[in-house]
């Protein structure tokens, strides 16, 4: 199948940097384009295997990158539209896709022929018939993993019964998110006391009316619900509380069956692939490569938090006992008393700093950081059309005038736009095809007001961070470019630019960044402990090995209290962020086994930022050792190495407990 000479992405674009031609481009491009790409790569893989020539570097690596470039450019722009400025048309493709996409990566994984000829140069590597330098060498290995995680070289027996573990795993994942769902929309709780909701402004209660002297408040995901942190009344919190933890442990909408069965899936899975345990298998995937990797810096966190925790508890109980001088402190208070402390010890009101939460200024702001870091400075192209009209497209130079690449940032919200904010690659920095890199921010600003809240501002240094990791890459082959980096590292880069925002006189004057910060420690013993405890349950989970774990609903709960209590983080007032009978991230595909990797980003942010702040600040000569160690070899070689390059040693864990306040707590 070809692309019609029409569409623009039939050819690498002519525009500047290969700017995608959006002002051109439609759905129908797309799907012609992407239908060709899938077509285009397993054929030109399937001719890379069939190769009748020894596998070299030239024939084997470089070719199976080329293979994907039709399909890498289309894939990229039709994210990036459809993610900012989505249409009917967009979205049915999307849905149209989205399988396709994944069998087509299955098609490439349990390829026998293509393992072969993969598996053949790495034998002539080592038989020293061909050189790989640590770029190859790292593609190769990601390669050969890759295939090894999809069980193509297992016999057939066992592959027939993977297969079967996979339609299972994902159908019982299915079936969880229903039941989840479902149990959370059940779990809503009706109010027919208008009293009872007090603490409440009207427009928020007028927002729950379900009917005449009625109200519901729906659940959200997570254990604490946004309005106990509001509410006076003490019985509704309690009502409110246990409906959130009560999900999924029995009744019409009980998970407990379906989560045992996962969790016992997963692991047959990972023993049939010749893992210890399906944590070790994701764990390989990232950067933290070992299950001891990850518990060696997420033990200590927890049981530190849980002895500020403990402390705040007291504080929390002094605040209850002059509000409600007969209640016991119960965690449906925590964050009640916590917002009260929290409004009567730190007030900031962010109407006083409204002068400098200007859009534009905080873009400045942004572009001024990077420029003293970096040296770089950003030139509008008001020519060029990025992936939504209204977004500005901006061309990026080095301190000696070579180009960069371009950045293209759309701040504005809009009814076609997901929430959130997030970077995306248009065009991947690489050597191979001598390509520099076109990347994007999307943020979710309300047009009609020009300035934005402080955690709008941390949103606009973190995208960007993820940008420079974009513009700053210096690599071979676009796949590993930039942020093509585990999941478990990826947050790491962006979290470190936020950092830039907090320096006095940036963004705020130093008198406003001070309170900032002091408020910013406040609580951070239960916040820290409800994650690490999630954290620590999906290890839990996904580290048992199939006969020790629970073979029926019954001892979900049993299974849960005693991991939270080996790890030091089980706390009745501060239960974890999510119990197992409710935690989607670990049961749908996506983070299971990887809750972690929130906060080993942190863990790595802090190291680093300390790195910084013990070398003399953001001075160009940190920004530059930054950039080459950091940055720029995105994913083209092991993470931890680059880590330990840029910083001469592995990550610690001290320089967060510092941050989150918790260094003295540690028992
Ligand atoms: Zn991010």
């Amino acid at each position: 199948m070809t692309v019609s000479a029409a569409n623009p992405l039939a050819e690498r674009s002519n525009l500047p940097y290969q700017l995608p031609d959006f002002a051109n481009l439609t759905a129908a491009h797309l799907r012609e384009a992407a239908e060709a790409g899938m077509t285009g790569q397993l054929e030109a893989l399937a001719a890379l295997a069939a190769d009748p020539e020894p596998a070299t570097v030239e024939n084997t690596l470089h070719a199976w990158e080329r293979s994907s470039e039709l399909l890498d450019r289309t894939i990229m722009a039709f994210y990036a539209i459809k993610a900012s400025n989505t249409t009917d048309a967009l979205d049915e493709l999307y849905a149209e896709l989205a399988p396709k996409l994944s069998a087509h990566s299955d098609a490439i994984y349990l390829d026998r022929a293509l393992f072969d000829r993969a598996t053949e140069l790495a034998t002539r590597a080592e038989a020293k018939e061909v050189t790989l330098d640590a770029e190859d060498a790292w593609a190769l290995g990601e390669i050969l993993r890759a295939f090894n995680r999809a069980g193509v070289a297992l016999p057939d027996a066992d592959q027939a019964r993977l297969r079967q573990l996979n339609t299972r795993i994902a159908e019982l994942s299915t079936a969880f998110e229903k039941a989840n769902r479902e149990g959370r929309v059940a779990g809503a709780v009706v109010v027919t006391d208008r009293a009872e909701l007090d603490g409440l402004s009207d427009a928020e209660v007028a927002a729950l009316e379900t009917g005449e002297g009625e109200w519901t408040i729906q659940l959200v995901n997570t254990t604490q619900q946004p309005l106990l942190a509001r509410l006076h009344h003490r019985g509704l919190r309690q009502r409110l509380f246990e409906a959130s933890v009560a999900r999924g442990l029995g009744g019409a909408h009980d998970t407990r069956a379906l989560i045992v069965d996962i969790a016992r899936a997963r692991a047959e899975k990972a023993a049939l692939l010749g893992y210890e345990h399906y944590a070790a298998l994701i764990a390989e995937a990232g950067c933290a490569k070992t299950t001891d990797g990850v518990t060696r810096l997420m033990a200590p966190l927890g049981p530190a938090a849980l002895t500020q925790a403990k402390a705040d508890a007291e504080k929390l109980a002094a605040k209850l006992a002059e509000l409600d001088p007969d209640a016991t402190l119960a965690a449906w208070d925590w964050e009640y008393l916590a917002d009260t402390v929290r409004r009567e010890t730190f007030a900031f009101d962010e109407s006083d700093v409204e002068e400098y939460l200007e859009v534009t200024k905080v873009l400045d702001a942004v572009y001024a950081a990077a420029h003293d870091l970096y040296g770089i400075t950003f030139t509008r192209r008001a020519d060029l059309v990025g992936h939504t009209p209204e977004a500005e497209v901006y061309e990026v130079h080095n301190a000696d005038g070579s180009p960069v690449g371009l950045f293209v940032m759309d701040f504005w919200a809009r009814p076609t736009k997901e929430g959130g904010a997030w970077m995306t690659s248009l065009v991947q920095q690489n050597h191979l095809t001598k390509q520099l890199p076109v990347v994007t921010n999307d943020c979710n600003y309300t047009p009609a007001t020009t300035t934005i809240t402080w955690d709008g501002v941390i949103t606009m240094f973190h995208e960007f961070g993820h940008a420079l990791h974009g513009l700053f890459a210096d690599s071979r082959y676009a796949s590993h470019s930039g942020p093509n980096t585990p999941r478990d590292f990826v947050e790491f880069p962006s979290q470190v630019n936020e950092h830039w925002a907090w320096e006095p006189g940036r963004v705020l004057p130093k008198e406003w960044i001070e309170k900032l910060k002091a408020a910013s420690t406040f609580n951070q013993g239960a916040g820290t402990l409800e994650l690490m405890a999630a954290t620590l349950l999906d290890q839990s989970w996904h580290t048992t090995p199939l006969d020790a774990l629970p073979a029926a609903a019954e001892e979900v709960e049993d299974f849960e209290r005693r991991a939270l209590e080996r790890w030091g983080v089980a706390y009745d007032l501060v239960p974890p962020r999510y119990r197992s009978a409710y935690f989607s991230h670990i049961w749908t595909p996506g983070y299971a086994a990887a809750y972690y990797g929130y906060k080993w980003s942190e863990v790595m942010d802090a190291d680093a930022v300390a790195w910084f702040d013990a070398n003399g600040g953001g001075t160009r000569e940190n920004g530059a050792w930054f950039r080459e160690k950091l940055l720029a070899p995105g994913g083209s070689v092991d993470p931890i190495e680059t880590y330990r390059s840029f910083r001469g040693r592995d990550p610690e864990v001290q320089p967060l407990l510092e941050r989150l306040g918790l260094a003295g707590s540690t028992d």
